[in-house]
């Protein structure tokens, strides 16, 4: 394998982790957080969280645990193709989705409601308080104890009041700095798989029509050349074809824009990408425009299709209902969440309850509610 490029992460010059451990005989940090993210329950927990169709409406559609794994199948082969840090980007894409609450971006939106008052919910900044605070798994300190860098790519985006409480990795927002490059690419790798995989899913379910996507460039760039070479294929292995094509597309892309990009401003080391003014790893103009429309077009014709939102009003009334029998009722969880809430103030109270909540898969709220509340 080629060495690492001088503008990639590398443990060397690693800001480290916040409580020092013994180097690995066998591996290196990078892979140590890695494994440390599939061995954490908030990971097996993705297996029943919603992507975008919740777990038991089918047995074939994304769960954030395949989605996760599809965002870090294609970071990775951007990351070597870069000559970027790979089990670094790979930890990243594993993690990304480790805060999301149950049913999807319905679930964080109304989590986020429910804390209004007590500093909000997001999911990105969950997913870095999984790791750094939640997971209880080592005798000596709290969280995973993940490599700065790792957390860095965590966290994606964060409000400047986020930013100023929680330390370390907030403080590239404060500064207006970037991530690392292996950041920058888990980020995208992320809007790429969802991009793709929810075409397929959509069209599974029956809520996306060949005619409808046709409408879209990446899609009928792909589906005239596929139609053309194989007119009899039919159209379920037709839409896979036309997907693999559509990835491939997008990361040939993103991996050939990106590498102009750092020939053309040439950073020397990580701290060059940090204090750059704007991000390295982007695509061409062209294809990232085809790429958001692909992305508005999702957001109009499945995210918000009239099905979907019976499913969305379901779990906001499930998440609400839980949040407030929880915030009146501690004793209501179980005595981990129960002690930790006793004692402290309404917000902290409120934390931890968000915390629960989040925690928990689509089933496991559904039949908390069920026994709890009864059926809505
Ligand atoms: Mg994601």
């Amino acid at each position: 394998m080629l060495p690492l490029a001088p503008f990639a992460a590398n443990e060397a010059d690693s800001r480290g982790r916040r409580y020092a451990e013994p180097a690995a005989e066998y591996r290196g940090e990078y892979q140590r957080d890695r494994d440390r993210i599939i061995h954490s329950t908030a990971f097996r927990r993705l297996v029943y969280k919603t992507q975008v169709f919740v777990n038991h409406e089918g047995d074939l559609y994304r769960t954030r645990m395949t989605h996760s794994l599809e965002v870090a199948q294609i970071g990775r082969t951007a990351a070597v193709a870069l000559r970027l840090n790979e089990p670094l980007t790979e930890a990243i894409c594993l993690a990304h989705d480790l805060g999301h609450t149950p049913f999807g971006h319905a679930g964080q939106d109304e989590l986020n409601a429910c804390m209004r008052d007590f500093g909000g919910f997001e999911h990105n900044l969950q997913s870095l308080r999984v790791v750094d605070e939640l997971e209880a798994k080592y005798a000596e300190f709290p969280g995973l104890n993940l490599m700065f860098e790792t957390r860095e790519g965590i966290l994606k985006h964060c409000s400047m009041r986020n930013a100023r409480e929680i330390g370390d990795v907030g403080e590239r927002f404060l500064k207006r700095e970037q991530p690392g490059l292996e950041g920058q690419l888990a980020n995208i790798a992320d809007a790429i798989a969802y991009n793709n995989h929810d075409v397929d899913d959509g069209f599974r379910a029956g809520l996306l029509s060949l005619e409808q996507l046709r409408e879209q460039p990446l899609f009928a760039l792909q589906y005239d050349e596929v139609h053309r070479r194989y007119p009899e294929l039919e159209d379920r292995r037709l839409i896979y074809e036309i997907i693999r094509r559509m990835i491939n597309t997008v990361v040939t892309d993103l991996i050939d824009n990106t590498r102009r990009n750092l020939e053309r401003r040439k950073p020397q080391s990580i701290d060059d990408v940090r204090k750059a003014d704007g991000p390295f790893v982007a695509m061409s103009d062209d294809i990232y425009a085809q790429h958001v429309s692909l992305k508005r077009f999702l957001m109009r014709h499945l995210y918000s299709h009239e099905k979907k939102l019976e499913m969305t009003h379901r779990a906001q009334a499930i998440v609400r209902e839980l949040f407030e029998l929880y915030t009146s009722d501690i004793q209501k969880m179980p005595a981990e969440f129960a002690d930790r809430a006793a004692g402290n103030d309404q917000a902290g109270r409120a934390r931890v309850v968000a915390d629960y909540v989040a925690g928990m898969t689509d089933r496991y709220a559904i039949a908390e509610h069920e026994r709890l509340i009864g059926k809505t």
